[in-house]
């Protein structure tokens, strides 16, 4: 049975103050009001996730994630952060291949391969990120540029490695856009990577694997989505700044 999944991503946003009341309220309103089981993910900027930690470890429905890794174990690299350096504070989950991250680091498919085997090494769950730009939907050619963004940086991985992944379904043109991919385009596009995934591996791995939807998720629309078959939860951006926003979509399922 795949898991039902709200994860929120901070990005670069708040202070340390304002995150560790961001996660206080958030686990306090999880706790009270979302009976499902269903995991709840935080991902904060790297300085805030040991704090962040402490105040979600009574919660056994909030789970802690980072937003990014760098592929080596330690050394000169300055300025990044290892994939034991995050498992040492708590870490679970790792975002690897953000749309952001493709854009503006310049993370390409066959990084990214190598990032998300890293991260099943270190045994935590990355969370890996495909989706098209716009230009790339209205030439219709959205369903094969997510093809090659799943088999470039995943089918190199096993069976028992890739049952680990969670992918998140995030077109480039819904994220921060305040427009959101309709629940039938949502669906079309989890249904259409489950079943490559199916051919690739088996059905059986393709339908224990969680696949979220992100792009401007809200609390109105959260519920829809979330309905869909293929759709296992989401990953939130903007929406998951605010306690009552993120809580409502996790109660969307
Ligand atoms: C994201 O950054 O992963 C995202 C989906 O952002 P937003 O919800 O703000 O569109």
């Amino acid at each position: 049975m795949r898991r039902k999944i709200a994860a929120g991503n901070w990005k670069m946003n708040l202070d340390l103050e304002g995150g560790k009341q961001l996660a206080s309220e958030v686990v306090n309103m999880v706790t009270d009001e979302v009976s499902k089981d269903i995991d709840v993910i935080l991902i904060p900027p790297f300085t805030h996730l040991t704090t962040v930690k402490s105040l979600i470890s009574g919660s056994s429905k909030v789970k802690l994630g980072a937003q990014n890794c760098h592929e080596e174990a330690s050394g000169a690299y300055t300025g990044e952060i290892s994939l034991e350096m995050l498992k040492s504070v708590g870490v679970e989950y790792v975002v690897i291949g953000h749309s952001e991250r493709r854009e503006y680091f310049g993370e390409d498919n066959a990084l990214l391969a190598v990032k998300t085997k890293k991260v099943l090494d270190a045994g935590l769950t990355p969370i890996f990120c495909c989706g098209e730009k716009l230009e790339v939907r209205e030439a219709g050619k959205h369903l094969e540029l997510n093809k090659e963004q799943v088999e470039e940086a995943l089918f190199g991985l096993s069976k028992e490695e890739i049952s680990k992944v969670v992918i998140a379904y995030e077109p480039v043109w819904a994220i921060g856009t305040g427009v959101t991919a309709s629940s039938d385009q949502a669906q079309e596009m989890h249904q259409y990577i489950r079943g490559v995934i199916a051919e690739k591996y088996d059905q059986e791995t393709a339908d224990g694997i969680s696949i979220l939807y992100g792009g401007s998720v809200k609390p109105g629309n959260a519920a829809e989505i979330f309905a869909k078959p293929d759709v296992d939860g989401g990953l939130v951006g903007g929406a998951s700044l605010k306690s009552r926003d993120f809580t409502d979509i996790a109660k969307g399922f």
